[in-house]
């Protein structure tokens, strides 16, 4: 398959008035034409912060793109201007987010949005334009030709979310980047939502990377997975390898996390502990304070992102030949 986005090395620094902060500190991930890529890891493991360098929507300052390159359709999202990057942006990468309130203008119809939509990126008349909404909420499951008239708040939480991915895929984007689309959502409207972007995605062939804190969720939708812990990649497989061997210790962490239908206990498990402050990175492992296999290696050296099968990349000496340089006392 060809590559749509390929992210290489990047790090990604904030510049704050208490130190740097590497919110993505050496990440390289690829996403192919129609795949489905999830980037998986608890809130403040950089999955958001990396998908936001990709929209280029990071505030500069603070943050600053310090090294490596994000290279969609063999350009440098990093090196373009504002200008090139919202052209990109409106066009041929969309995004979705958890909450559609926050993308959906209260103010505006549904149809007069995405209407305009259209019509800002495509020199089409307003009754195309129409017809193109018409068609394209129909993709998503909505039928009712009343809905144009509707306002945001008349609508239920996924019918919004329907909306909302409507929207970014009227001018049919290359690349879809969705951030926790389903989490506000109930199981059963999330599971068809969930549905609806694989269809989506079989359908027009677009791309999708798929960001969760839900490994649960990613486990039918995706054809590999990434996870993230403090900025950095922890494995990266696909989903089949990653479901029957997972490697990592945090990895296997998530997987317990996951809720089991029949799973009767009151409280779910959660990973003990918490992520790392980003001012005060454990040296090491960064997973070293919370991981249960932790070895005294693990506190002073930090592990390699290496290959422990073919395709199937893990960051943890548990697996890994412990070097003799980081056995050596000082
Ligand atoms: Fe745990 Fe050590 Fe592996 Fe880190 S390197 S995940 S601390 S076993
Ligand atoms: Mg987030």
């Amino acid at each position: 398959t060809q590559t749509v986005l390929e992210i290489a090395e990047l790090q990604l620094h904030f510049f704050t008035d208490k130190g740097v902060v590497k919110a993505v500190d050496g990440v390289s991930l690829e996403v192919g034409r129609g795949e489905v890529v999830g980037l998986v890891g608890e809130s403040g493991c950089g999955k958001s912060v990396t998908s936001l360098a990709i929209m280029g929507l990071i505030p500069q300052p603070p943050g600053k793109v310090v090294a490596g390159s994000i290279q969609f359709e063999g350009v440098d999202l990093t090196k373009i201007s504002q200008k090139e990057l919202r052209k990109i942006r409106g066009d041929q990468v969309a995004m979705i987010f958890q909450e559609p309130m926050t993308s959906l203008n209260p103010l505006f119809t549904i149809g007069n949005q995405l209407i305009e939509v259209v019509r800002i990126h495509r020199k089409v008349n307003k009754s195309e334009a129409r017809k193109q909404a018409l068609e394209m909420l129909r993709q998503v499951g909505i039928s009712r030709e009343g809905i144009l008239d509707d306002y945001p708040h008349q609508l239920s939480g996924g019918m919004r979310q329907r909306v909302m991915i409507a929207m970014a895929m009227m001018l049919n984007p290359k690349l879809l980047i969705a951030d926790e689309p389903t989490t506000a959502l109930d199981v059963t409207i999330q599971a068809q939502i969930l549905d609806l972007m694989k269809n989506l995605n079989k359908e027009f062939g677009t791309s999708i990377l798929f960001i969760t804190h839900d490994l649960g969720v990613v486990a039918e939708m995706c054809d590999r997975i990434v996870v993230m812990y403090a900025g950095q990649i922890v494995e990266q497989t696909d989903r089949f390898r990653l479901f029957r061997n997972p490697k990592h210790p945090y990895t296997q962490g998530l997987m317990n996390s996951i809720p089991k239908l029949e799973d009767k206990r009151e409280r779910l498990y959660s990973i003990p502990g918490q992520v790392p402050n980003p001012h005060q990175m454990p040296s090491g492992c960064r997973f070293a304070p919370r991981c249960e296999y932790v070895m005294d290696i693990c506190r002073v050296s930090s592990p390699e992102l290496l290959a422990v099968e073919e395709g199937h990349l893990s960051r943890c000496f548990l697996h890994q030949e412990v070097k003799e340089v980081a056995t050596t006392s000082t």
